[in-house]
């Protein structure tokens, strides 16, 4: 029986269509299509792979505005998000056209002949997709598998399946042969959950919650299936007295609300020095009011609403619902009526075992705290299970070294809070997740090293 799913734009609550969801038997055949095609992929001359995906690189780059206003509708990001997420998928596409003539193996030294490495294509990689971010996260996974002579089947988010239904239309347009790239829209429980237990899906790239991953890790072992799975975190801001503190306090806030704080890089705990925290929270409160929340249409538009009613409702849990209340410092603002919007919310914990300060809410929540020394910086950094990523504040660049190394983390900024380039690798420690993925090291991700020893005797 065929189900649909009703998209609504988060901003209006507006319906702006439906879209027809996979059944198990539907996710069967796009697992066969992706099969069948795996054997003629991994054949395509590597410069020829090359080409085919500079042109989807290209064609994603003519289509950006129209992936980008996609997405406003259906996820609610502000225009320019928006904009920058469509531009990522066409450079991480861009890149990762140089990998099928740089995939290299190695000649090893050995008695008796010679012997070579190769790293070969798993065969077909399932890629599962969460609402937060439905294009980059997309790109960062079908990218560098099909540039490594995998097919893909790809499964967005129930709430987002549009731009990667879209991209999906332009990699049939690009040239790629049919079943090389597909997008399989559907509920996690059925589509996801036939990427995890199908034979023929030798990989499962996973993106979303911790419980889901999970899951997905034990489902895993039944066939000793790869996985690389990226699971959010709760991770640190640490803002030094020697600091720039008026450049920390106006950026602060664009490293936790931005994409409405839906996003698993966001800092959503700020450690401050202890004799500077006064002072930065001053700063930070007029950086939170000007954060401009509204249409995100609007080319001013900084942040949007939360995806869903559901979200909306999970994150008020953690302010208004919070069972032994919470202390709201400050507030920014926020649209009232239709739509799922929360207002850019700063709270301070009681203590550090607050759900706020040690659960991932991913919303625009922050909460502040301060810390007495570097090394209490790094103890209450670290006192947490996720280790996605974080940010250090500091004029002493020695201290921003130690620092860095003293946070369990994967993608750490000094005096910036930039996590992502599709150059640099990106993952987790810890339950943030498993692999890395961009950069040169998502290749090593989507392939098996083989060894071959020939004889010269
Ligand atoms: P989620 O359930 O983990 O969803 C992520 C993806 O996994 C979606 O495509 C989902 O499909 C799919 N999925 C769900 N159940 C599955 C299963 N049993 N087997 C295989 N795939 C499955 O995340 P959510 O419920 O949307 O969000 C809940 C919380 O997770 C958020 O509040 C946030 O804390 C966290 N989260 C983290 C990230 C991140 O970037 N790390 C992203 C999103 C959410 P459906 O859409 O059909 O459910
Ligand atoms: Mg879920």
């Amino acid at each position: 029986m065929t189900t649909t799913h009703d998209v609504i734009n988060p901003a209006t609550e507006q319906l702006v269509r439906s879209v027809e969801l996979a059944t198990v038997e539907e996710a069967d055949a796009a697992i066969g299509r992706a099969a069948a095609a795996s054997p003629g992929w991994r054949a395509v001359a590597p410069a020829d792979r090359a080409l085919l995906l500079r042109r989807f690189s290209d064609l994603v780059g003519e289509h950006q505005e129209e992936l980008a206003l996609l997405e406003v509708e259906n996820a609610g990001h502000t225009i320019g998000n928006a904009r920058w997420e469509a531009g990522n998928v066409r450079d991480v596409l861009a890149y990762y056209s140089g990998a099928p003539e740089r995939n290299f193996g190695r000649q090893i030294p050995v008695a008796g002949g010679i012997d070579v490495t190769f790293r070969e294509p798993l065969g077909v990689v399932g890629i599962i997709v969460p609402w937060n971010f439905p294009m980059p996260i997309a790109g960062w996974g079908f990218a560098p598998a099909l540039a490594a002579g995998n097919t893909v089947v790809l499964k967005p988010a129930e709430l987002t399946p549009l731009t990667a239904m879209r991209l999906g239309e332009l990699a049939l347009e690009a040239g790629l042969p049919e079943g090389v790239f597909t997008v399989v829209p559907g509920k996690g429980s059925v589509v996801g959950e036939r990427f995890v237990t199908h034979p023929d899906v030798r990989k499962v790239c996973f993106t979303g919650s911790t419980a889901v991953g999970q899951r997905i890790m034990r489902g895993a072992a039944d066939q000793v299936k790869r996985v690389t799975l990226e699971l959010g975190g709760k991770s640190a801001n640490i803002v030094f007295a020697d600091s720039d503190l008026e450049l920390a306090a106006a950026r602060a806030p664009y490293a936790v609300f931005d994409n409405a704080g839906q996003d698993c890089c966001a800092r959503s705990r700020i450690l401050v020095e202890r004799s500077a925290f006064d002072r930065f929270m001053e700063h930070f409160e007029t950086a939170v009011r000007g954060v401009v929340v509204t249409d995100p249409h609007d080319e001013a538009a900084e942040m949007g609403p939360l995806i869903s009613a559901e979200q909306h409702e999970r994150v008020s849990a953690y302010v208004e619902g919070a069972s032994d209340g919470v202390d709201v410092a400050f507030r920014g603002t926020a649209p009232e009526g239709a739509g799922y919007w929360y207002a850019p919310t700063v709270v301070l914990p009681r203590s550090t075992s607050d759900p706020v300060w040690q659960e991932e809410v991913f919303g625009p929540v922050v909460a502040v705290l301060p810390f007495d020394d570097e090394a209490d910086a790094v103890a209450k950094a670290n006192d947490t299970a996720y280790g996605l990523s974080g940010s250090i504040w500091t004029r002493d660049l020695g201290r921003g070294l130690r620092v860095a190394r003293g946070v369990e983390a994967g993608n750490l900024s000094v005096n910036s809070h930039s996590s992502v380039r599709y150059s640099t690798p990106f993952g987790g420690f810890k339950q943030s997740g498993i692999g890395r993925e961009l950069g040169p090291d998502a290749l090593e991700a989507f392939t098996e090293v083989k060894n071959v020893f020939i004889s010269t005797e």
